[in-house]
Parts: structure tokens; C-alpha cells; sequence
């Protein structure tokens, strides 16, 4: 081999390393944004959930109102399952936020929310599917095995 050759070869390699370095730090970059991505969206539902919450307290139950709160509610938590299915919502919270369903007295109250705000049964597909699931096969479910996923 001559030297423009070794020449050549080194150039490659430092471009070579140079390209690995550069998508070792893009990559990084990503996963910083997916995290603060996260970090954000998590925000936004805790937000949510104590707004639609202190709404709650302040109407008369059986109220109209209230029912659209209990309706909000339900949405809320069918979103998070949308999200949470993208990928957009941090799995650890996400693992904790689903398993408040593995509470007895939880699925009672949605499911009592589920009946009074769509009583016709075809809206929330996710949150329907995980409570089924857990009323056929025990309380408590992987969240990654959750039947919610595959709802559409
Ligand atoms: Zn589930």
C-alpha cells in the first residue's frame, strides 16, 4: 500500500469516528427531549387531574355539572392511555397511574362513572379493555401486557 492510500484510510477512519461521536450526542439529544417530553406531558395530567378533582368536590353529586366532571374525568384517563401507548408519558408513571386500577373500590367508582356518563358503552375503548381484563384474570396487571393497548 502506498501512502495516499494509508492517507485515504485515515481520513476515512477520522470521518468515521467523527460520524460515531456525532450520533452518540444526537442520540443523547433525543433522549433528553424525550425525557423533558415526559417530565412535561406528566405535568400537564397531574395538573389536569387535581383541576377536574377540585371541580368535583365543589359540585352537588347527581348534579349535571358534576356528571361532566366524572366525564372529564374518564377522558383524562383514557388520554393518558392514548399517550401512554405512544410512548409520551414516563413508564414509571405511567406503571403507577394504571395500577390505581388494581384497587377494587377505583374500578368501582369508574366503572360507576363509566355507566352514568356512556351509558351506550362505545367510548373509552383503553380504559374498558383494562378493566375487563382485570375483572376476567385478577385485579392486578403488567401494564406492558394490559389489553388497554391493543384497544382502538
Ligand atoms: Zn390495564
Amino acid at each position: 500500500m502506498d501512502i495516499a492510500t494509508w492517507i485515504g484510510l485515515g481520513t476515512g477512519l477520522g470521518t468515521l469516528v467523527t460520524a460515531i461521536i456525532g450520533l452518540r450526542f444526537v442520540g443523547r439529544q433525543l433522549r433528553e427531549q424525550q425525557r423533558t417530553l415526559r417530565a412535561e406531558l406528566g405535568n400537564l395530567y397531574i395538573e389536569r387531574y387535581w383541576q377536574i378533582d377540585d371541580d368535583l368536590l365543589l359540585e352537588r353529586k347527581g348534579s349535571k355539572r358534576h356528571r361532566q366532571h366524572r366525564h372529564r374525568y374518564l377522558r383524562l384517563f383514557e388520554d393518558e392511555f392514548d399517550v401512554a401507548k405512544l410512548g409520551f408519558l414516563d413508564p414509571e408513571q405511567w406503571r403507577a397511574w394504571h395500577g390505581v386500577l388494581s384497587d377494587e373500590g377505583a374500578r368501582e367508582l369508574i366503572r360507576d362513572d363509566l355507566r352514568v356518563c356512556d351509558p351506550k358503552g362505545d367510548s373509552f375503548r383503553r380504559l374498558r379493555a383494562c378493566i375487563t381484563q382485570r375483572e376476567r384474570d385478577g385485579a392486578d396487571h403488567d401494564v406492558r401486557h394490559c389489553e388497554g393497548n391493543y384497544a382502538e
